[in-house]
């Protein structure tokens, strides 16, 4: 999966998917690898609605976000104020980090610093 969870993506396909002038983008609530899903805060709400019972006695309607396919979404890179492609990438220390491939700007460590990936000095 290219995105994880907290991520903030921009949501590129779909009945909530925005344009080059009003980009959607949400926080990554869950994601569902086994399914290549994702849930992103505010994107794909369907409601519920809820007869009236014991325990709710007015009723009412619950709203909750449906996954949707990853494909749909890229990690969102704010120096290109975008969704974009990215890449991975070692460090000289040898943590793993993803990176924008159109900037080449950093977007965050992927994993700890490990000595066989690390560059000799
Ligand atoms: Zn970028």
């Amino acid at each position: 999966m290219h995105v994880r969870k907290d991520d903030i993506v921009e949501v590129i396909t779909g009945d909530d998917a925005g344009g080059a002038k009003a980009r959607t983008t949400g926080r990554v609530l869950r994601v569902l690898p086994d399914k290549g899903k994702v849930v992103v805060e505010g994107i794909n709400r369907v409601y519920k609605h809820l007869k009236p019972s014991r325990q709710n006695p007015q009723g009412g309607r619950l709203s909750k976000e449906m996954p949707i396919d990853a494909s749909n979404v890229l990690l969102y890179c704010s120096t290109c104020r975008r969704g974009v492609r990215i890449g991975k990438r070692y460090r000289a220390d040898g943590s793993k980090e993803r990176y924008c491939k159109k900037c080449t700007n950093s977007l965050g460590t992927l994993s700890k610093p490990r000595k066989a990936y690390a560059k000799k000095s």
